[in-house]
């Protein structure tokens, strides 16, 4: 795959088109492999009150959603080493976008994962909503939630009460709230880690929403019958990368407030280092 080939892969990956990793030569595997046993900031994680630390002042997520927009629904197929889980392609790219701090996000698609990937405490939600993000570099951002079981989610009932059952079905949703997926409460887990499917690409912001999205049994099952097996990601080494959050009460690291500043400019620091770490662009295609 040359480089201008990959580049351009890449670029239509983050606009959602659908590109799988169903069946890699043995070349591209052992690439794969390789890069994998290189990586050190992995995703999923266990977030837990031992390895999170508590900051006051992150800067505020400020999310512009569509109230009525389309979507395509699609399912990747089973999962398996190469492949992915089903998700909701948003059709119109200006749908939905977040910014946090000096860079905005534009959304892509969103996808659920059975069960959680993300661990709270080592607690395993039964799901776990993901929504792709990316920047005009194509730097990758995704905004994770925990499914929990709890009232009929009357939003999401059209993607849940119809998913696509095969690959070559597609849900057209003409009319969605994009609201409807984000809580009021926006306290949040912040780590750098990476995709959490083939080719596990580093350098993906991590944002956790700590307030988890309810859904009846039904509706989880209607999707956890569809992926038998699951289709998650296990949780990875931390490697002592640092986890922000401002959720108050949750983090046992409580900084001191002349610390603050030091924790602040080892943020940047690393995001300055992940931008900067050389990914591979033939492993940028995405789905989380
Ligand atoms: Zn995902």
């Amino acid at each position: 795959m040359n480089t201008s080939f990959a580049l351009k892969l890449s670029r239509s990956a983050a606009l959602g088109s659908v590109i799988f990793f169903c069946a890699l030569p043995g070349a591209q595997a052992d690439r794969l492999a390789d890069n994998l046993a290189a990586m050190e900031a992995q995703s999923p994680i266990n977030i837990t009150t031992n390895n999170t630390t508590f900051v006051k002042d992150l800067d505020p997520l400020l999310f512009t959603l569509n109230s009525d927009t389309q979507l395509k629904v699609i399912n990747n197929g089973s999962p398996n080493e190469f492949a992915t889980a089903a998700r909701a392609n948003v059709v119109d790219p200006g749908a939905g976008s977040v910014t946090i701090g000096p860079d905005t996000y534009r959304l892509s698609q969103f996808h659920f994962h059975t069960p959680a990937e993300h661990l709270e405490n080592g607690y395993k939600f039964p799901m776990e909503m993901h929504l792709v993000f990316s920047d005009a570099k194509d730097n990758l951002l995704v905004v994770g939630r925990w499914v929990e079981e709890g009232a009929f989610n009357e939003a999401l009932n059209p993607i849940f009460s119809n998913l696509p059952h095969s690959v070559t079905d597609t849900l057209t949703v003409d009319h969605f709230n994009l609201n409807a997926l984000i809580p009021d409460n926006l306290n949040s887990f912040r780590y750098d880690g990476s995709l959490t499917t083939p080719p596990f690409s580093e350098g993906v912001k991590w944002v956790d929403l700590a307030e988890p999205l309810e859904m009846s049994a039904a509706q989880i099952n209607a999707y956890s019958s569809l992926f038998p097996d699951g289709d998650s990601r296990e949780v990875q080494d931390l490697n002592g990368r640092p986890i922000f959050t401002d959720v108050p009460g949750f983090a046992t690291v409580v900084p001191e407030p002349e610390t603050y500043a030091m924790l602040l400019a080892g943020l940047c620091l690393i995001s300055v280092i992940a931008r900067r770490r050389l990914v591979n662009p033939a492993f940028m295609n995405s789905a989380a």
